[in-house]
């Protein structure tokens, strides 16, 4: 299996470059961030839970992620890899997704963080709420705050891997394709291609 973290920032560029991934590698795509938001257009009692922290830009509590991300996965036994965007996004999550993969005799193929000065992620997440309809992309307040929360969280994550020798950076400033060719080259150096 080639099972990619895909990391970086709010606004990195995760979500584009992970549909190309997909496409390319032949991946089922989990996005944390997608299965919240259609669980709070479903209305669920997750999608409500989650709505509290996403509103704030807070991260959703550690053990509700985890269990929702493993029940994802466990709904597509057949698949070739995963690419997980959004998540890990703390080092408990971290752990847990080792622990998770490891029962399933498999593991993480590497992790693709994608490096996007501050600027222009303020700058790329103010043009995205224009259309998207992402409350959280609107207000300038709250991208502050995503931002925080990822240095003060979610950075560390990427030495998590680093540690087991599966950190790749990628310069995520370019042309969609020129940054889509930067991570096929990491991949296809660590593996071949599935
Ligand atoms: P972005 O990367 O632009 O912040 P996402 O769609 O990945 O957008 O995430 C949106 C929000 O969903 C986050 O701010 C957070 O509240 C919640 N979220 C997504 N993934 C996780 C996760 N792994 N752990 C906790 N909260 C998460």
């Amino acid at each position: 299996m080639l099972n990619i973290v895909l990391f970086g920032p709010p606004g990195a560029g995760k979500g584009t470059q992970a549909v190309k991934l997909v496409d390319n590698y032949n991946l089922v795509h989990l996005s944390t961030g997608d299965i919240f938001r259609a669980n709070i257009k479903g209305e669920t009692e997750l999608g409500k839970l989650a709505k509290s922290y996403m509103d704030k830009g807070n991260l959703v509590p550690d053990q509700v992620t985890i269990s929702m991300l493993e029940a994802e996965v466990d709904k597509n036994p057949t698949a070739n890899g995963f690419i997980f965007d959004g998540f890990p996004r703390t080092t408990p999550q971290a752990k847990a997704l080792d622990k998770f993969l490891a029962s399933k005799n498999t593991t993480i193929s590497i992790m693709l963080a994608l490096d996007v000065p501050n600027k222009e992620l303020v700058k790329r997440l103010l043009e995205r709420g224009k259309d998207s309809g992402r409350a959280d992309d609107l207000d300038e307040n709250i991208i502050a705050n995503r931002i925080k929360v990822y240095n003060e969280q979610t950075a560390v994550v990427a030495e998590f891997y680093a540690n087991q020798n599966k950190f790749e950076k990628i310069h995520g400033v370019g042309s969609i394709d020129e940054i889509f060719i930067r991570l096929c080259k990491a991949i296809d150096n660590k593996y071949k291609k599935v």
